[in-house]
C-alpha cells in the first residue's frame, strides 16, 4: 500500500446573529451587497469589534476537542491582494489560536483512531466572487458579493494522522456530527463546512486540495489526487509543493497556484483588537455546560439499552433523534422505537432527502403512530405507508388514518373476507383439500387484497385454516 499522510483543516460556518466585527446580519440575504457597513467592506478608519458568542462558540469547539485553551488570545492580519477581501488582509488568528493540542477519536469501521488536532482558531470569511460567463479562469468577468465578508468561522486543522481517504471521510463526518451536537452546525441550514486537505505520498512534497464542502466529497477528492501523484512519480516526476482545487462537477482536483509559504502573507498582530482574555471562570463554565457528544452517547446508550453498535449509530446519527428515541423509550418498547426509527423512519427520510428534523416530524405524530405499531392495531404495510404520507405529505397521521381506512380489520370483517375468498376459489380449495400446501397462500393473497392491507398474513392464514379444516 501507498505510504499516504493527509491532515485537514476544517472551516466551520458559524450560525451567529450578527457577523465576526461587525453588527451586520449574519444570514443569507435576497440582494448581494445589503448586509454590509463600513467594517466589512473594509473602509479605511473602520474599527473591527469582536462577537463575543464566537470566541464562546471557539472555546466550545474546543473543549469538546480536548485542546488547551489560551489564557490570552490574540488576532492577526493575514496579507493579500484579491477582491474578495478589500480591505487586503484576513483578520484571522495565527500565533496564539484559542486551542491547541487537542484530539479527536474516531471510528474508522470498527476500528478506533486517535486524531490530533493541531489548533483551533477564529476567523473571518471573505466575500463571494461570482465569475460570469465560466470560471476563475476563463470567465468574462467576476462580481463580488461582500454579503459573506466577515462570517465568523472557525478553522479546525488536524495533524497529519489519516492514512488513507476513508479514515478522513469517517474523521469528517464524525467532526460534522459533533459540531451539531454542540449546536456550532445544522446541516440544513445555509451555513456550511469546507476543508482543504494536504496530501503527501511516499514522503514526497505536501499539496493543498482547497475547496472541498460537506462531508460527502472528501473521499473522491482524496481518492483522485493519490492517484493522480502516483501516475506523476510513475512517469519519474516529483510531485511538488503547490495548490489545488477540488471541481465538484469533475471530481478531479485542478492546480490553482504555487502554494504560498506563511511568511508570504506576513502575518503581523492586528492593533485594533487587543488581547482577549479566556479566563478560568469562562473556560469552566462553557467546559460544565458541553452536552453528551456522540461518542459517550453511543457508550451510554449501548450499555443503557442494550442495542446493537449499528443500531445505536442510527440512532445518534443527530442530536434530536438521539433526543426522541431517549423520551419515547420511557413509553414504548425501547427495542421497538429503536428498530421503528433506524428502519422505516430512516428510510422514508432517506427516501424524502431529509434529515430527522428537516422532516418536521413532531413528537405527538411519532407518539401516535407508536401506539398504533406497540398495540398493533395496524398492520406492518399500512403502518409503513401511513408514516410515508406523514413525511412526505405534512399530514396528521390522524387524519391520514381515517380517511384512508388503515386500522386493521376486525374479526368479524376478516371472517367475511375468509369467507367471500373460500366461496370464489374453489379450485384452490380443492387443490388444498388433495395435499397441495401452497394452494393456501394463494387464499391468503386474496384476503390480503380484500382487505387492502387491514389484515395480517397471519391471522389470515390461521383464519382459512381454522375453516378449511372443519
Ligand atoms: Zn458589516
Amino acid at each position: 500500500m501507498t505510504d499516504v499522510k493527509i491532515g485537514l483543516e476544517t472551516h466551520v460556518q458559524l450560525d451567529t446573529e450578527t457577523k465576526l466585527f461587525c453588527g451586520c446580519p449574519n444570514e443569507e440575504a435576497d440582494e448581494p451587497n445589503t448586509h454590509v457597513c463600513e467594517t466589512c467592506l473594509g473602509h479605511p478608519g473602520s474599527k473591527p469589534r469582536l462577537n463575543e458568542e464566537v470566541v464562546n462558540q471557539a472555546v466550545k469547539a474546543s473543549e469538546a476537542l480536548d485542546c488547551e485553551v489560551n489564557e490570552d488570545v490574540f488576532f492577526s492580519r493575514k496579507t493579500y491582494f484579491y477582491p474578495d477581501m478589500s480591505k487586503n488582509y484576513q483578520i484571522t488568528q495565527y500565533e496564539i489560536p484559542v486551542g491547541e493540542d487537542g484530539e479527536k477519536q474516531i471510528k474508522v469501521g470498527d476500528e478506533k483512531k486517535e486524531v490530533g488536532i493541531k489548533r483551533i482558531h477564529i476567523e473571518e470569511d471573505p466575500a463571494k466572487m461570482k465569475h460570469v460567463g465560466g470560471n476563475v479562469s476563463d470567465s468574462d468577468y467576476s462580481k463580488v458579493d461582500y454579503n459573506r465578508a466577515g462570517t465568523p468561522l472557525i478553522e479546525i486543522v488536524t495533524d497529519p494522522d489519516f492514512r488513507s481517504p476513508k479514515e478522513a471521510r469517517a474523521y469528517l463526518q464524525q467532526l460534522a456530527q459533533m459540531m451539531q451536537y454542540l449546536g456550532l452546525y445544522r446541516p440544513e441550514s445555509d451555513f456550511s463546512i469546507k476543508t482543504d486537505a494536504n496530501v503527501s505520498i511516499e514522503g514526497g512534497e505536501r499539496v493543498e486540495v482547497k475547496n472541498i464542502t460537506g462531508t460527502k466529497d472528501i473521499e473522491k477528492a482524496l481518492n483522485y489526487e493519490i492517484s493522480r501523484q502516483k501516475q506523476w512519480k510513475k512517469r519519474g516526476r516529483e510531485v511538488e509543493q503547490h495548490t489545488r482545487s477540488f471541481n465538484q462537477g469533475t471530481g478531479a482536483t485542478e492546480a490553482m497556484r504555487e502554494k504560498e509559504t506563511e511568511e508570504d502573507y506576513g502575518y503581523i498582530f492586528d492593533p485594533d483588537l487587543t488581547r482577549q482574555e479566556l479566563d478560568e471562570e469562562l473556560r469552566t463554565r462553557i467546559k460544565e455546560s458541553l452536552p453528551e457528544l456522540p461518542q459517550e452517547k453511543f457508550e451510554r446508550f449501548k450499555e443503557e439499552y442494550g442495542l446493537k453498535d449499528k443500531l445505536v449509530e442510527s440512532l445518534i446519527t443527530e442530536a434530536s433523534l438521539a433526543e426522541d428515541f431517549e423520551e419515547l423509550a420511557e413509553e414504548f418498547n425501547s427495542s421497538l422505537v429503536a428498530s421503528w426509527m433506524s428502519g422505516d423512519l430512516k428510510k422514508v427520510l432517506n427516501y424524502n432527502e431529509l434529515t430527522y428534523s428537516e422532516s418536521g416530524l413532531d413528537f405527538e405524530s411519532i407518539q401516535y403512530m407508536l401506539d398504533l405499531i406497540s398495540e398493533e392495531k395496524i398492520s406492518d404495510r399500512n403502518a409503513e405507508m401511513l408514516l410515508r404520507e406523514v413525511v412526505g405529505e405534512e399530514r396528521r397521521p390522524e387524519e391520514i388514518v381515517e380517511e384512508e381506512d388503515l386500522l386493521k380489520a376486525d374479526e368479524s370483517e376478516i371472517d367475511s373476507f375468509v369467507e367471500a375468498a373460500i366461496d370464489e376459489n374453489r379450485d384452490a380449495v380443492e387443490d388444498f383439500e388433495s395435499g397441495e400446501e401452497e394452494a393456501i397462500n394463494f387464499l391468503v393473497g386474496q384476503v390480503m387484497q380484500k382487505s387492502q392491507g387491514k389484515a395480517d398474513p397471519k391471522t389470515a392464514r390461521e383464519k382459512i385454516l381454522e375453516v378449511l379444516e372443519d
